[in-house]
């Protein structure tokens, strides 16, 4: 037996459609969302984010405006003008900063209500009290890949290896509020195996290349890999697929399952945000 692959490509295909059709009537009504993009430009992996945003606004008919500057300073004065412009729906820092305090306190500039990748701490705290909040599109992207799938979340055992601010806490949170049980996994965890081998849906946002092996993993479980780690010979997720994939029910590929799907988040948060005004 092989696992069921839960394809991020189709669904961002999907998403891409109705959200062109979004911003189409949005430009009809003259409210035409800009998304904006800042960064100070020091990190590969916040280089590539932005012009990942860029690419899916674009394939969407959204405006882009990127802000590069190494001065956060001067981001900061961006951030104050972009926040009183009305067509700007959505502003994005594009993390991580060259001095990571710097990129958090730049993202604190950001209105919340334009906060279309869940990065304020205002959202955050939304988020954990299960309020409506924007959230970190990485985690909203799990969500959807599940949901695409109809994947069976409430009352299921859920583990999450990872508690970043970005990818593990936000998506820990969004399984509490679909009732699953969550349990959290970090570098502390005593005996992670021994965890993972409980989980019927595991998600792995640690970071580390093929982290999750197949004796990790209990036979029938649904497995989320959001892992973009750069290996030899391209992209290799946090989960060991060959090994995991006869033993799952269900599981994402790495490239093609979580990554197409998370510049769609930020667009649809974007989009929500635009109508909403
Ligand atoms: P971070 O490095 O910020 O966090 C990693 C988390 O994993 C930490 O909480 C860490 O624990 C935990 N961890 C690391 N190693 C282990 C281990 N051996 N056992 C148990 N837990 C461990 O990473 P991010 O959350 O930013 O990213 C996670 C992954 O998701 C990366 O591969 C990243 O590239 C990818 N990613 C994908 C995105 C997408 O669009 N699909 C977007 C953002 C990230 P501790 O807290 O104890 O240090």
């Amino acid at each position: 037996v092989s696992a069921r692959l839960l394809d991020g490509r189709a669904l961002a295909t999907t998403l891409r459609a109705d959200l062109t059709t979004r911003v189409g009537r949005l430009e009809r009504g003259a409210h035409p969302p800009i998304l904006a993009i800042l960064t100070d430009g020091a990190h590969a992996a916040a280089t590539l984010y932005a012009a990942s945003l860029e690419r899916a606004a674009r394939s969407i008919g959204v405006e882009t405006r990127v802000i590069r500057e190494a001065d956060v300073v001067a981001l900061e004065r961006a951030a104050a003008e972009l926040n009183a412009e009305a067509r700007v729906a959505g502003i994005v820092v594009g993390q991580p900063f060259g001095d990571p305090a710097a990129g958090r306190r730049l993202v604190e500039h950001v209105d919340v209500s334009k906060d279309v990748d869940g990065a304020h701490p205002e959202s955050a705290g939304r988020l954990a009290r299960g309020e409506p909040a924007f959230v970190p599109a990485t985690a909203l992207a799990v969500i959807a890949v599940l949901e695409a799938h109809l994947v069976r979340v409430a009352g299921v055992r859920a583990v999450v290896v990872g508690r970043s601010a970005v990818v593990g806490r936000p998506v820990a949170s969004l399984l509490l509020a679909r009732d699953a049980t969550v349990v959290i996994c970090h570098r502390a965890t005593r005996n992670l195996a021994e965890e993972t081998r409980r989980a019927d849906l595991l998600v792995a946002a640690a970071g580390v290349p093929l982290l999750v092996r197949g004796d990790m993993v209990r036979p029938g479980a649904t497995v989320v890999d959001c892992g973009i780690n750069a290996a030899e010979g391209g992209i290799v997720g946090d989960v060991a697929f060959s090994e995991v994939e006869p033993i799952a029910a269900a599981i994402t590929p790495v490239p093609g399952g979580i990554g197409p799907v998370t510049p769609m988040m930020v667009l649809r948060q974007l989009v929500e945000a635009a109508e909403r005004s």
